[in-house]
């Protein structure tokens, strides 16, 4: 297990669309060892999720785990998760303003619509398949995260971009309001 170097907003690997995975492809060791070192990554990093794309490798496989993550205090926890292939479907029209961050964007926040809730479909990294719901700001990690295997960054998404903050001075003059409505919605939905 080793830690791989993170791409930064303007390397180009981040704006390829990641390749699918063939079962032969997830079932080889180099692939599997790729996993494990999303999950270390990520871990080391902080990040609630990570894509193979932002290590390097354009592959559609992503990780997502939400513990008590000082960079996200306000976050409901998510086990670890690993998506191969994965397929999102927003099963609502409703959004909600979620303010995200990212590793491959240093020191910068914004706000970004995502649907309240969507389904999931993917492969586990033994090739099985995943078939669930997700909703509230886990949502919003998911779509974040589903975004990146195809070339999106959050910064993307941002309608108002007098929302981008770098984290200073999202801790000093936005993170209150927008925990009152992370709870808001961890109360709705439980996550
Ligand atoms: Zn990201």
């Amino acid at each position: 297990m080793a830690l791989r170097k993170i791409a930064s907003i303007g390397h180009p690997i981040l704006r390829e669309r990641a390749h699918e995975v063939t079962p032969s492809e997830l079932a080889q060791t180099s692939t599997q060892e790729l996993i494990d070192d999303i999950v270390a990554t990520m871990r080391d990093a902080n990040g609630a999720g990570l894509a193979a794309n932002q290590v390097h490798v354009p592959m559609r496989i992503c990780a997502i785990e939400v513990g008590s993550n000082p960079r996200y205090p306000y976050m409901p926890a998510w086990p670890l998760t690993i998506l191969v292939n994965p397929v999102l479907e927003p099963s609502t029209r409703e959004t909600f303003l979620n303010f995200e961050g990212c590793l491959s964007v240093p020191n910068l926040r914004g706000q970004v619509p995502r649907f309240v809730s969507a389904s999931v479909r993917a492969l586990d990294r033994h090739g099985a398949q995943l078939d669930f719901e997700v909703r509230g700001l886990t949502a919003g990690t998911f779509q974040h995260e589903l975004d990146h295997l195809d070339g999106t960054l959050f910064v993307d998404r941002v309608v108002d971009t007098r929302t981008l903050c770098t984290w200073v001075e999202f801790d000093r003059f936005h993170r209150e309001e927008f925990a009152r409505r992370a709870s808001d919605l961890v109360a709705r939905f439980g996550s």
